[in-house]
């Protein structure tokens, strides 16, 4: 007897990790694991410290250094790294950071096939997952490709222990939200779903201990774990109503990326919570069975932005973001309807609790 009905398919995810408190000390060891010998090492130039004093630390194994990784992969960006790459002949890439400098990695990695390790110092998931977003012309595009994952991930909670309280809240709801979707998307299968229930209870565990004490170690530690498990959930099935709103909301109106996941992941995961209410019980139960509310307290005691008002967008805007959410069809558990959409988003407006059922 098995209590898995339905049919699956799994591909597993090829990839290394390394993780735990002073898991930076392997990175040279890392490297010639991988049969290299200069790496190319990126950040952004607020991390240009930590990626100068890395160099240090790896001695000859440190090809070249930049610095000028950026939010949303700009293609001009990635064309200069790249020649700096070729310049100093180095044979891998090194990224220390967070989505923005991981990416630059995946963007190099993906048109020269170099070996990609990355450090991964926030709660976003990039670093395991085979999609790459690059601007070109104020155009963002997305791809996926199986040679955009990294090689090798490095988590050393310690690198974490001063990533700012809000950013910290931000990138983790946004972790779990990738691992909600994921528990109803069209080819979720039985690993994943384990994987997201597990990820989304550590990060539910962890972020409030942050919030209070933003360098408790075992809490950095939790966060770290419940992000990886997020993040492979998301680099393995696919998004759908949650993630193509928050899309459409930064596409349509600039809204910050992080915040506007915090502030409509109650909203969303409401309007999904009858049709897929099999798919989301596992989570509803770490919620006291009311997932909606419990992820709107939540984010309330963290602190979160939790209006969209608040992110300056106007109540004129709802009605164009609706049309535009309900316009290109994709999977979603319930259907997508302008006049759906429009009440999910003038709740998220007003920051008001999502109606429990
Ligand atoms: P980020 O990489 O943009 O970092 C924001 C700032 O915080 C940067 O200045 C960075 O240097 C700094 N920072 C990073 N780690 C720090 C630390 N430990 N302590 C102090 N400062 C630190 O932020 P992010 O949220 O990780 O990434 C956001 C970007 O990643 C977005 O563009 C998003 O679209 C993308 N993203 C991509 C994927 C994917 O799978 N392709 C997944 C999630 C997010």
């Amino acid at each position: 007897m098995t209590d898995v009905a339905q049919q699956f398919t799994y591909t597993g995810t090829p990839g290394r990790v390394r993780f735990g408190a002073g898991t930076l000390e392997t990175v040279a060891e890392e490297i010639e694991r991988l049969g290299c010998k200069r790496a190319f090492l990126l950040s952004t130039a607020f991390q240009a410290p930590d990626i100068s004093a890395l160099a240090e630390r790896i001695g000859p194994l440190a090809g070249g250094v930049f610095t000028e990784a950026k939010m949303h992969t700009p293609v001009d960006v990635t064309e200069r790294a790249l020649a700096e790459f070729d310049a100093c002949e180095a044979d891998c890439i090194v990224s220390m950071g967070g989505g923005s400098t991981i990416g630059l990695g995946k963007a190099i990695a993906w048109r020269n096939d170099a070996p990609h390790l990355v450090i991964a110092t926030t709660y976003a998931g990039s670093e395991v997952t085979d999609i790459l977003g690059q601007t070109e012309n104020g155009e963002k595009t997305t791809l996926r490709d199986p040679k955009i994952r990294p090689e090798v991930v490095i988590y050393d909670p310690n690198l974490t222990l001063g990533l700012p309280v809000d950013m910290s809240v931000s990138s983790g709801l946004n972790a779990m939200a990738h691992a909600l979707e994921g528990l109803y998307a069209p080819d979720a299968n039985p690993v994943m779903s384990l994987l997201a229930v597990e990820g989304i209870r550590a990060l539910k565990t962890a972020l409030p201990v942050i919030v209070r004490t933003p360098a408790d170690p075992e809490a950095r530690s939790g966060a770290l774990y419940g992000s990886w498990l997020c993040g492979v959930v998301l680099g393995s099935v696919a998004m759908s109503l949650h993630h193509k709103l928050c899309h459409t909301l930064g596409g349509a109106c600039d809204l910050p990326h992080a915040e506007t996941h915090a502030i409509l992941l109650p909203h969303t995961m409401a309007y999904n919570a009858v049709a897929a209410k099999q798919a989301l019980q596992p989570a509803a139960d770490l919620f006291g069975g009311d997932l909606a509310g419990g992820l709107y307290d939540l984010a309330r005691e963290l602190g979160a932005p939790q209006a969209l008002k608040d992110l300056g967008l106007s109540r004129d805007d709802l009605g164009r973001v609706a049309e535009l959410a309900a316009k290109n069809p994709y999977s979603n558990p319930t259907d997508v309807t302008r006049d759906g959409i429009l009440g999910l988003l003038t709740r998220a407006y007003d920051g008001a609790r999502p109606a429990t059922s």
